[in-house]
């Protein structure tokens, strides 16, 4: 077993280890005084796994409920959150009651934001199956749901009490999702990980995942203790996301997964910056040949300007300027803000 300990505001640990589903039950009681457990996933996951977690948490004392909605990005939205509600109602489900996220990153954020309103505040496990949320979603303790206005504009941060991580669920996920959950890995490389980055070009990721997962994990974790509250420092997790957002909202969110758009956003301004001297000559031509060994896209099909156009109402600009990550070399980055102004001369 691989264990990581996070010391956020509250501090808790992820637990990697193949085959834990059957044991989630064991490794969660000795954390909450619960009475009663709601498992939180979606139609794709609880056929595969509800019943084994969920046995686990009867056979540890837990009464049970099982909430199931539609998966996809389509039900992120605070129409299923309140259904959520209503079945934590009237399974009365108390303060020191617990909710289990059971799924991807869509689970993850809406039953996390779930459990960080109902009643204040309950406490809730993230057990993460697909790729994307082990190696980055399901830690950090960001929760969300989206507006039709735009994605993530509703949440809060609130910590797991454990996460736990089975990677034998990877080998059940469609290749899409899997690729999905590499364009995270990469980003983890680029920024802090020269040594994953050059693993991933020797080997192929799938043989070696369950460390991937641990140094992905490993690397969030450093960076989330620094800026729980994502107000310096965490934006360095944001590399390739600055264009990767814009080419999701480009292509209305169907285009392309979250994985591969900032796999795509990551070489259009690694390019931009190798280009200017801003970064270490070679740096692009590399990241493009693991993106293409990894069936990650290099390049889009939007001019640049548009794409401009669209990363000015990204979240994360502050309306005068956006904060920009960029790669030293590979396995370092820096930040940089560039004002919106400015954003032709630099970018032209
Ligand atoms: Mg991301």
């Amino acid at each position: 077993m691989k264990t990581i300990d996070v010391k956020t505001g509250r501090s808790y640990q992820i637990l990697i280890q193949r085959h834990m589903l059957d044991q989630a039950g064991a490794y969660i009681r000795p954390l909450t005084k619960a009475i009663r457990a709601v498992i939180v996933s979606d139609t794709n996951v609880a056929p595969l796994y509800a019943d084994r977690v969920r046995q686990s948490l009867i056979d540890n004392g837990f009464e049970t409920s099982l909430f199931v909605f539609e998966a996809g990005e389509a039900s992120k939205r605070l129409s299923t959150i309140e259904k959520m509600y209503t079945h934590f109602y009237e399974h009365n489900l108390t303060r020191t009651d617990i909710v289990i996220a059971l799924g991807g990153g869509v689970t993850g954020d809406m039953a996390g934001f779930a459990a960080a309103s109902y009643l204040r505040g309950i406490d809730f496990v993230q057990i993460p199956t697909s790729l994307l949320a082990q190696v980055d979603s399901s830690v950090g303790g960001k929760t969300a749901v989206d507006l039709p206005s735009g994605k993530n504009l509703v949440g809060a941060f609130w910590q797991p009490i454990l996460v736990l991580i089975d990677p034998e669920t990877l080998s059940t996920l469609p290749e899409t999702f899997f690729r999905d959950g590499l364009g995270e890995v990469v980003k983890y490389g680029c920024i802090r990980s020269r040594s994953l980055f050059e693993r991933l070009e020797r080997e192929n990721a799938m043989d070696f995942i369950d460390d991937v997962i641990e140094e992905c994990v490993s690397i969030k974790r450093d960076v989330v203790e620094h800026d729980e509250r994502d107000t310096g420092e965490r934006a360095i997790l944001n590399f390739g996301h600055t264009f990767g957002h814009a080419l999701e909202k480009l292509t209305d969110y169907s285009g392309m997964t979250h994985g591969e758009a900032v796999a795509a956003g990551a070489i259009l301004l690694t390019r931009i910056s190798q280009a200017k001297g801003m970064t270490e000559s070679g740096t692009a031509q590399r990241l493009e040949t693991l993106l293409r060994k990894y069936n990650l896209p290099t390049s889009v099909d939007f001019a640049l300007p548009d794409i401009l156009a669209a990363t000015r109402g990204d979240k994360k600009s502050t309306g005068k300027s956006v904060n920009f990550v960029f790669l030293k070399s590979i396995g370092e980055c820096y930040l940089r803000k560039i004002a919106i102004e400015d954003f032709s001369s630099f970018f032209g």
